[in-house]
């Protein structure tokens, strides 16, 4: 039996694959399942489109995430027989000053150079595109092939089908993993408040708390909370004031079937703190009015916050822990959990194949933090 500490997007994709190899699974979630980042999510799929410079070595692994987005979104969709909300309209990042316009153009020169699909636009031809957009913008790029899903509906979809499969897999709730226990370097099991259950592999997608679990050795596996704020306004019903994902700096509008227009997010080092705050919530109206004035009028619906599992190098820890045996990593995937899910449960099922962690993923092996 495979223990998955966390059921977020990661832990429970994994047991979705593994039971897919006939594995049996047990995901152990200290709250209800899905109800952490993965649940706080944009569900944007187009983390490649805003690398930052130190970023960079993570553009093939976007890149493979990525194309396998619509035939992960398709299997699940057949197999739980429930809508994900893939939309395809693709997204417009834009710049509304000097200044955003040229960093906007060394990530589009970056992109381009790698052979990415996109096109510059002036800011009347965003407009185009975009009529509500206001005058402000002044030019950005369209990728037609970044999409975005709904992060909720596809946690719905995988408790979906991994509770059809309750002969392989089993779930934990609202029981938390306090220790790892260990036997010469191997694991034996895990201590929970009320109970010690017993396993000899562990995959660890405890997100943001995975430093919070003893015997998890900090160096091998460095992980921060990165707090992000989000509010949800209503859009008029039949009258989208945007069809395409919009990204200006650190702010996108994302707009959902149900005419939902999701604004994000906040990025704060505030350690586990998950408050709203005004400054955070006027800061992500305030950038979306000048770029949309049209949201003045809409109703808040509601806001909300989440905790990104970051990495000193911005990158995820994937793969066997170098020090405890039976001990696996899928954890750290900071901004762009939801992009890389397919990815992840796809590398830690061909490793339970294998015996191998794929070669894409050598720079985000555990261990690269230990000096
Ligand atoms: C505001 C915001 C917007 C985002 N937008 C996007 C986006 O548009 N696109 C994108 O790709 N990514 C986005 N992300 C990032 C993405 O949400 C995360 O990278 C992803 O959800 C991480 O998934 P996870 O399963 O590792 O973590 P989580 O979803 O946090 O799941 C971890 C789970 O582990 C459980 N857990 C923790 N400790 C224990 C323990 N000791 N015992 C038992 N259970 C435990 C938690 O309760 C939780 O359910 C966003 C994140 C935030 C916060």
């Amino acid at each position: 039996m495979v223990l998955i500490i966390g059921g977020g997007i990661i832990g429970l994709s994994i047991a979705w694959r593994l039971i897919g190899i006939g594995k049996k699974v047990v995901v152990v979630d200290k709250r209800n399942l899905g109800k952490e980042a993965s649940w706080a999510a944009a569900g944007m799929l187009c983390g490649r489109l805003d690398l930052k410079p130190s970023e960079k070595q993570l553009l093939p692994i976007f890149e493979k995430s990525h194309y396998a987005w619509p035939k992960f979104a398709k299997e699940l969709e057949n197999k739980s027989g429930k809508s994900i909300g893939y939309r395809k309209e693709g997204t417009l990042m834009i710049a509304c000053d000097i200044h955003e316009e040229q960093k906007l153009k060394n990530n589009y020169n970056f992109l381009k150079n790698n052979k990415v699909n996109i096109s510059w636009l002036s800011g009347n031809k965003i407009r185009e595109k975009e009529p509500y957009v206001s005058n402000n913008v002044l030019s950005g790029f369209f990728s037609p092939e970044d999409h975005h899903v709904n992060n909720r509906y596809i946690l719905d979809a995988l408790i979906t089908i991994l509770k059809k499969n309750k002969n392989n897999c089993i779930f934990k709730e609202n029981t938390k993993v306090e220790k790892i226990i260990t036997d010469k370097d191997q694991v034996i099991g895990v201590k929970t408040r009320n109970e010690t259950i017993k396993t000899k592999e562990i995959i660890v997608c405890s997100g943001a708390w995975t430093n919070k679990i003893k015997n998890i050795e900090i160096k091998e596996v460095p992980i921060r909370p990165v707090k992000g704020q989000m509010v949800c306004l209503k859009m008029p019903k039949g009258t989208s004031l945007l069809k395409h994902i919009l990204w200006r700096e650190n702010v996108y509008l994302v707009p959902r079937d149900n005419s939902d227009l999701i604004i994000g997010a906040t990025e704060e080092e505030m350690g586990f703190d998950k408050s709203l705050t005004a400054g955070g919530i006027y800061n992500l109206l305030k950038i979306a009015r000048e770029v949309l004035p049209a949201i003045e009028d809409l109703s808040i619906v509601e806001s909300w916050s989440g905790l990104r599992p970051a990495t000193r190098d911005e990158a995820p820890i994937i793969g066997p822990s170098k020090k405890i045996k039976g001990l696996i990593y899928a954890t750290g995937h900071h901004r762009n959990g939801i992009l890389l899910a397919p990815l992840t449960s796809n590398v830690i099922k061909n490793y339970y194949l294998n015996g191998k962690i794929e070669n894409d993923f050598n720079n985000f092996k555990p261990g690269r933090f230990l000096i």
